[in-house]
């Protein structure tokens, strides 16, 4: 990931913290750059972000520095990932996805769904959402130390259901917070809302900072329960 030094703003603009320049991973099947949106309402103990989590009062990348960098990669680029943090957090967004889209790239945005009101004003400047699905929606707090965050979880995964356009739901599964049930009830959630796709994570200590995680003895392997989930939602992938 690229950063530049902080940089203070004069006016209300997206905040970006950092950039991935090119990216064939971060968005199916298109070469995309991700943008690091600063801040988020959550604080999941496996974030491998924590540094992106405060909202700053400076951004490290500008968002008129970064339309110049993009406008120097039509044709090169497929598209643009709005990642973070929470890229909902920030107002802003809808500007940025409406001027991304201007310049010819397909939009996409990795979400939590916490701000299922954001979302849907986000959604019909987007080509794809990758969205979290962090636990069974009674369980969210849990996971996201925010009291909740389930019940707009779900309508966030409601919203893009509705709206029509590709997406990914994503699980990242760390024993200690997700166990066999707990990945089931979500399963069963999934196919009630007739999801067909879904991606179950590893856990990635890299740039975790909860210490009993990252020490926490090697998870038993998942593909043991793969034929009970898969009888839920057919098309998992592990990843
Ligand atoms: S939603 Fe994402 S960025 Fe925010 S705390 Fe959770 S893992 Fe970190």
């Amino acid at each position: 990931m690229l950063f530049a030094a902080p940089r203070q703003l004069n006016h209300k603009t997206l905040q970006v913290a950092g950039l991935v320049p090119f990216s064939t991973v971060d968005y199916p099947g298109q070469l995309c750059a991700v943008l690091f949106a600063q801040g988020c309402p959550l604080r999941c103990r496996y974030c491998h972000n924590p540094h992106l989590l405060p909202r700053a009062a400076q951004a490290a990348q500008a968002w008129p520095d970064l339309k110049s960098w993009l406008s120097r990669r039509v044709g090169l680029l497929d598209a643009v990932v709005f990642s973070g943090g929470e890229p909902t957090a920030q107002a802003e967004l809808p500007e940025a996805l409406a001027e991304t889209r201007e310049m010819g790239f397909a939009t996409g945005l990795h979400t939590s769904g916490v701000l299922p009101q954001r979302l849907e004003r986000a959604l019909p400047l987007l080509d794809w959402v990758g969205l979290d699905i962090k636990a069974p929606f009674t369980r969210y707090a849990a996971i996201t130390a925010s009291p909740g965050s389930g019940p707009r979880a779900r309508r966030a995964l409601e919203a893009v259901l509705a709206s029509g356009i590709s997406y990914e739901l994503r699980t990242t599964v760390h024993p200690a917070l997700l166990d066999a049930q707990d990945l089931l009830e979500i399963a069963c959630t999934l196919e009630n809302y007739g999801v067909r796709r879904w991606v179950l994570q590893k856990f990635r200590p890299l740039g975790c900072d909860d210490a009993p995680l990252v020490t926490a003895p090697s998870p038993p392997a998942l593909e043991p329960l793969l034929p009970a989930l898969r009888l839920r939602v057919p098309g998992i992938t592990l990843r």
